[in-house]
């Protein structure tokens, strides 16, 4: 990640050939490899990690995924590359930080010319199939490449009184009995359940949220005290936080009948499996709400448990820093595959087997440029940088951080620690220039049923007016 001066023009004729790889034709079978695993990448959107039961969270909304995690290589300081949902999953999709991917803005699609997983692995005789509940990755921003069949639900999903991940589980079930027995597969599934709104269903309300007004949990509520409209109720933090955690629990659920799903058609001992999260969510733990405004690590620690398809690691806890890019070249060395040249990731194969871990950890980067908003973080060691190029709430500048001691971050020390606060801005120069926006993600048009399905997530502008109009608070 960290690159010599001048590597650059080296680097992208590397690239070339990674950028130019073949999307997805149509499927050539290669010779029938019975060892070849499958591999599930599940995603729950929004799930910031300190709420989990295996990493330390205070109830116990999450059994299933905690034996899950028993069974399985978890990471314990896992980092997203945003703290919202397209760039981030175009990361853990592509191996490329944002600021090598450019996917920003709210109408960015996904660069055709990027390889992705499921490309890869289509290319590779996979059968792929993603079933999404997210309006913003979708096919209408690319996000259908490379897959023999992607479904998106996303008005159903979200009006629907059950839980996003119970459609997840159906349309898995149904696509895994109906699929070519011969092949391997890649699924991706991206459940939204704790995404606002938070609407959890009963019975889980009752036994997680009892005191919570359910109406608080409104995409209406929550973007008002998030716009600065509401006030917060003394106990609001504490009631959405509630009700949150309990879309928890129902996703938790659902993904415990996923795996006695596997186990129960014989596909456990072949699959790899990836529990993964997007970005997590604030409840005022900086003075914010949501997500997608800042880059604290409510919003940049997420979950990553890894089960082998060979079990290789159950059980091991690994405290190293990695990202949501390393995902992709750890799929494929867990394949048995080589990653593309040139991607931010690296395989985290060692560190799952035990080798000794590495002496330094890469850099983890994270940037946000959505709505007005511009800001970069890179976390090496102990020390995470945060650099406020523009924004409506927080001061322009820089913040450092001793995430090791100061977990919260409560204590700027960017005066106070200034090597480490120069190395990590000289680290995230030096990922800008390289990065560069290599490639031209392209928009989408904003028409009125995607302004509509954005607006229902909450990702209309913030305040319904243009930035420039609005008073900075
Ligand atoms: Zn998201």
């Amino acid at each position: 990640v960290i690159r010599p001066p001048g590597a650059f023009l080296t680097l992208t004729a590397a690239l070339l050939p990674v950028l130019l790889l073949p999307a997805c034709q149509p499927a050539q079978p290669p010779a029938r490899s019975a060892a070849r695993p499958n591999v599930i990448v599940y995603l729950v959107d929004t799930l910031r990690a300190d709420r989990l039961g295996c990493y330390g969270g205070p109830r116990p909304i999450s059994p299933r995924l905690d034996a899950f995690s028993r069974e399985s290589v978890l990471f314990e300081n896992a980092t997203a590359a945003s703290a919202w949902t397209r760039p981030s999953v175009v990361s853990l999709l592509t191996g490329l930080n944002p600021l090598r991917h450019g996917v920003h803005e709210r109408l960015d699609r996904l660069p055709a010319e990027i390889a992705t997983l499921p490309g890869i692995l289509h290319a590779d005789g996979y059968q792929t199939a993603a079933f999404v509940s997210s309006a913003v990755i979708t096919a209408q921003f690319g996000f259908d490449r490379g897959f023999d069949v992607f479904r998106q639900e996303v008005k159903e999903a979200i009006e629907a009184t059950r839980p996003t991940s119970a459609w997840v589980n159906e349309q898995a079930f149904s696509w895994l009995a109906r699929r070519d027995r011969d092949r391997p597969f890649f699924l991706y599934l991206h459940s939204l359940d704790p995404h606002m709104p938070y609407s959890p269903p009963e019975p889980y309300r009752k036994r997680f949220a009892p005191q919570a007004d359910p109406a608080a949990g409104s995409v209406a509520h929550v973007v008002a005290l998030r716009d600065g409209q509401l006030h917060p109720a003394p106990h609001e933090a504490d009631d959405l936080l509630a009700l949150y955690d309990t879309e928890i629990a129902a996703n938790d659920e659902a993904f415990g009948r996923l795996l006695d799903q596997l186990r129960s058609v014989g596909l456990w001992d072949s699959t790899v499996i990836v529990f993964v999260s997007d970005h997590g969510e604030e409840f005022l733990d900086h003075g914010g709400w949501e997500h997608g405004a800042s880059l604290y690590q409510e919003l940049l620690h997420v979950p990553l448990i890894v089960k082998d398809a060979r079990g290789r690691g159950a059980g091991r806890r690994i405290a190293e820093t990695v990202r949501q890019v390393d995902v992709l070249p750890t799929v494929l060395d867990l394949l048995g595959k080589a990653a593309p040249q040139g991607i931010d990731g690296q395989s985290l194969l060692p560190l799952l087997s035990g080798s000794p871990q590495r002496s330094r950890s890469p850099a983890a980067f994270a940037s946000l440029d959505l709505d007005g908003r511009r800001l970069d973080s890179v976390i090496l060691g102990r020390w995470k940088l945060v650099r406020t190029i523009s924004h409506d709430r927080l001061p322009v500048g820089e913040e450092l951080y001793d995430v090791a001691a100061d977990p919260l971050e409560r204590t700027n020390r960017a005066t106070t620690n200034r090597d480490p606060a120069a190395l990590l801005a000289g680290l995230l120069q030096r990922a800008e220039r390289d990065g560069g926006r290599a490639t031209a993600p392209g928009q989408v048009p904003l028409d009125s049923e995607l302004e509509k399905e954005l607006r229902a997530l909450g990702y209309g502008s913030r305040g319904g007016r243009p930035e420039s109009e609005r008073t900075p608070r």
